[in-house]
């Protein structure tokens, strides 16, 4: 059986039992140093802080809690390669990507991409929930992570989803009984959501997959909200993982989301009083909490974001969101602490990493890049972005999406469709160089599948294999 919030997060070998430990009710908390999972945990830990929340600790541990992932995600090329590379650079200062030199196709592999410590932890839960429960009915709030291969296995093994990914309702609450179990995704989900499980007799944390690093922005919002500040928050408000942080925030403090430098710059207007405020209910209509006042919530506030943003996006708004509060009450840098809480972002570790192993990704001249992973996931889409505005980028959500040599279908994300290209491999004698990324609910598997195909449309397959052997 699943264990309840917060106590799934155990981590091995741990060397010291810590004060924020025991306010997450966790075995331990995070971690400095030392040697790190296959989960790629980062290397934050040098400043003996907890990552969670930032409470200063003398937090030790050797070994990440690892996973059991269903091996049809794993690929022995990717972990050969992810292995090699982890052995080579135990801290992860070096975000070079590993070159893949197979002649007439080069592929640069990103340093950093693939299933994190959230995503491992939500599959390992739910296929444990669906093999130790034989004839109990199983249901997930929602996809439980933006893949659809994932997604699709635990349907074919029964599961439901009582929602899709906006929150429209699939199967009827009243289709539930107390003898029903209820996956929480790893994105999280809203109190009151909580709150009606719970009054159906369902115990809504027993089977609970929320990543850590979401409940570290609801404690970011807690802490904000304890010194009467307002949260703002960063994040597409009907993404799941942002509901789930509005409906936990809100409960503290007023709360609004933004979702991007615009709707920042619009409420900066609020802020600053040159728009009417009556205005600003039409306009953030379902993004604030019920009786924010707009008059009086804006002059103390801090921002927090959905863990998978873009890391200057957010950097950029909160940076707005200050200098508009400077601006506004005449503060002197010293002074901005009053009104503006000095939050370091809320991303989390798997979106830093895989975010900056793209940009150094990008210093390679190349042809083209393929990002793969679920056309809704998030954090896959910030990828694309970043490659986007270097060179001609392909989203795509398996090898499937590859038809030809000269035809691909690919998610173009800012206009929600599937576009059919052709030529998208360079027509030249020289060899054509790839950049090659995946999101973090894609598994490797998938990527290998892109790699062999894209080596099959030049005859080379079989050089897998040989790949394999050099990075093993
Ligand atoms: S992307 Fe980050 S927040 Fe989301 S599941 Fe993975 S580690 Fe957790």
């Amino acid at each position: 059986m699943a264990a309840a919030r917060s106590a799934s997060w155990a981590f091995e070998e741990v060397t010291v039992k810590n004060k924020a430990a025991l306010k997450h009710n966790m075995d331990l908390v995070m971690f400095t140093g030392g040697d790190l999972s296959d989960t790629n945990l980062p290397n934050y830990g040098q400043s003996d802080s907890c990552y969670l929340c930032t409470a200063q600790d003398n937090v030790q541990t050797n070994h990440m809690k690892t996973f059991n992932v269903p091996i049809i995600y794993r690929s022995p090329l990717i972990s050969a390669i992810k292995q090699q590379r982890k052995q080579q650079d135990r801290m992860k200062k070096d975000f070079t990507p590993t070159l893949l030199d197979f002649g007439p196709v080069r592929i640069q592999l990103a340093r950093h991409f693939g299933f994190c410590y959230g995503v491992e932890n939500a599959i390992e839960i739910a296929f444990k929930t669906v093999d130790e429960n034989e004839g109990k009915r199983i249901f997930l709030l929602s996809e439980m992570i933006h893949n659809p291969q994932v997604n699709n296995d635990l349907l074919s093994r029964g599961v439901k989803f009582l929602m899709d990914t906006s929150g429209r309702q699939l199967i009827p609450w009243d289709e539930l009984s107390a003898d029903d179990i209820v996956i929480i995704p790893a994105f999280g989900t809203t109190l009151e959501i909580e709150g009606r499980l719970q009054d159906m007799g369902i115990t809504p944390l027993q089977y609970n997959t929320t990543c850590p690093f979401v409940e570290r922005v609801w404690n970011k919002a807690e802490q904000i909200a304890a010194k009467e500040y307002t949260v703002i928050v960063h994040g597409k408000p009907k993404h799941e993982e942002t509901r789930a942080t509005f409906s936990h925030s809100r409960h503290h403090t007023p709360t609004v989301v933004v979702k991007d430098m615009e709707e920042t710059h619009r409420l900066a207007a609020y802020i600053l009083g040159t728009q009417p405020a009556e205005q600003f209910y039409e306009e953030f209509k379902g993004q604030y909490s019920e009786g924010f006042d707009v008059t009086k919530h804006l002059q103390r506030v801090g921002v927090v974001n959905q863990t998978t943003m873009l890391a200057s996006e957010t950097q950029a708004i909160a940076d707005y969101i200050k200098q508009t509060i400077q601006e506004k009450y005449q503060l002197a840098d010293n002074q901005v602490a009053e009104r503006f809480a000095d939050t370091r972002d809320t991303l989390c570790y798997a979106t830093n990493d895989n975010q900056t192993a793209v940009t150094g990704m990008l210093e390679e001249e190349a042809d083209l890049a393929i990002v793969v992973g679920g056309y809704n996931s998030s954090n896959t889409s910030h990828l694309v972005e970043l490659c986007e505005e270097k060179l001609p980028t392909y989203f795509v959500s398996s090898e499937e999406k590859l038809l030809s040599r000269d035809e691909v279908l690919h998610w173009d994300f800012h206009h929600h469709q599937e576009l059919h290209s052709t030529q998208f491999l360079p027509q030249k004698e020289t060899p054509a160089t790839i950049l090659l990324t995946s999101g973090a609910s894609c598994p490797d598997a998938i990527v290998e599948g892109v790699i062999r195909k894209l080596l099959s449309f030049y005859g080379l397959e079989h050089k897998v294999n040989e790949a394999i052997e050099t990075f093993g």
